[in-house]
Order: C-alpha cells, then sequence, then structure tokens
C-alpha cells in the first residue's frame, strides 16, 4: 500500500494516535514539523542564536543535531561531548563553555518519555519540579527539543536515518511507574500525549 500522505512512496509505518498509513519520509518530516512547531513557533530558538548541544551519543543527541541543522540556516552550534548526561547536574567544563562561547541555548537530549519519567520521580519524590519543560538556569535557556517525541518515535527516526546508534540497555529498563505508563500507552495510544500536556498544567501549579 501507498502512503497516504504523499501516495507515492510504499506506506510503511502505522502509528496508532494518527490512523493512516506513511513511508518513512513523510514520518521524519511529521516529526520535524512537531518539532518545529515547539521551538520555532514559540521562538525558544532562534536564527541567530548561539546554540550548544549536549551530546552524550545517543540517539535523542543525534537526532536533535540533524533537525537543528535542517530547520535553522544560521544558527551557530557547537556540541559538548559528555559521557553521560545528567539533568540535574551541568558539569563545570559545559558551564565555562556556555561563558566562553557567549551560548544562550542548550539543547539538552531528552525525549517525551523522559519527560513523563522526570516529572513522576521528582513528584513521588516530593523533589523540585523546577526543570520541566524548557528551563531557564543562570541566565541560560535549556531546550528539550525532543520533548513532544515519544521515546518509539526516535527510534523510528533513527532508523529511518540511518543513524547508527543503539539505545543503551539502562535505557530500557523498565520500573514500576515507566512500565505502568507503558501499559497504559498500548492500550490507549493517546497517553503519553495527553500525559505532557497534563504535566505543563499542573507544573504551573505546584512550580
Ligand atoms: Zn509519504
Amino acid at each position: 500500500m501507498l502512503c497516504e500522505k504523499c501516495k507515492k512512496n510504499k506506506g510503511e509505518i502505522k502509528l496508532p494516535y494518527l490512523g493512516h498509513l506513511l513511508c518513512k519520509r513523510c514520518f521524519c518530516n511529521l516529526i520535524q514539523r512537531r518539532v518545529k512547531k515547539e521551538i520555532k513557533q514559540k521562538k525558544i530558538i532562534e536564527e541567530n542564536d548561539k546554540v550548544l548541544l549536549i551530546d552524550d551519543k545517543s540517539i535523542e543527541a543525534r537526532i536533535s543535531e540533524i533537525i537543528i541543522n535542517s530547520i535553522y540556516k544560521k544558527v551557530k552550534l557547537t556540541k559538548k561531548h559528555v559521557k553521560q548526561f545528567d539533568l540535574e547536574k551541568i558539569k563545570k567544563s559545559t558551564k565555562s563553555l556556555i561563558k566562553k562561547e557567549k551560548i544562550s541555548k542548550v539543547v539538552i537530549p531528552f525525549n517525551l518519555d523522559k519527560e513523563i519519567n522526570y516529572f513522576t520521580e521528582c513528584v513521588f519524590s516530593g523533589n523540585k519540579t523546577s526543570k520541566i519543560g524548557h528551563y531557564k538556569e543562570e541566565g541560560i535557556i535549556f531546550v528539550k527539543l525532543l520533548r513532544n517525541v515519544l521515546e518509539s518515535e526516535c527510534d523510528l527516526f533513527a532508523e529511518f536515518n540511518n543513524l547508527s546508534v543503539k539505545r543503551p540497555v539502562e535505557d530500557k529498563k523498565i520500573d514500576d511507574i515507566k512500565g505502568l505508563i507503558n501499559r497504559i500507552n498500548k492500550k490507549h495510544c493517546e497517553t503519553k500525549f495527553s500525559l505532557l500536556k497534563s504535566i505543563d498544567k499542573l507544573n504551573k501549579i505546584i512550580k
């Protein structure tokens, strides 16, 4: 069967929440458009910004780089390699690079599943949720470029763009909350997107 969007290429992916068959190209365009809507329309990253990408060699870091380069023509993108990215601890060497290069926006490797996990962990442990969404710290905007893209969509995007990165085993580890949400999402495919909306609403109230 042909892709129901472009009606040219072979339809290969049926996203449960979308209802029609897409080819690889239209799927990647869909993800890019969703990200673009989030960051360009809301002016989270603008054309002349100096942007730093925290590169932990993850699928999310690779995809973030591809999408920024395709959306923006003038953005100066610098990369900072880190072994492991930890939302709670931005490394000193990263902070000094931000100062040295006069960076205004930092893109961090994140996705929708990670955002849900982070929020639930914060809420259940009674920690602050100040780093939900794109957040500001010491005058710098930290951008979760892929916060509205599912982990499963990131994996498909990586596969269709022939990225050779693999998701590490510890990322796939299922704890109670993650497992529960995954099970609900299988039955009700809109769950994670709805959760993200609720998180944004809740976060305004409990911040
Ligand atoms: Zn297509």
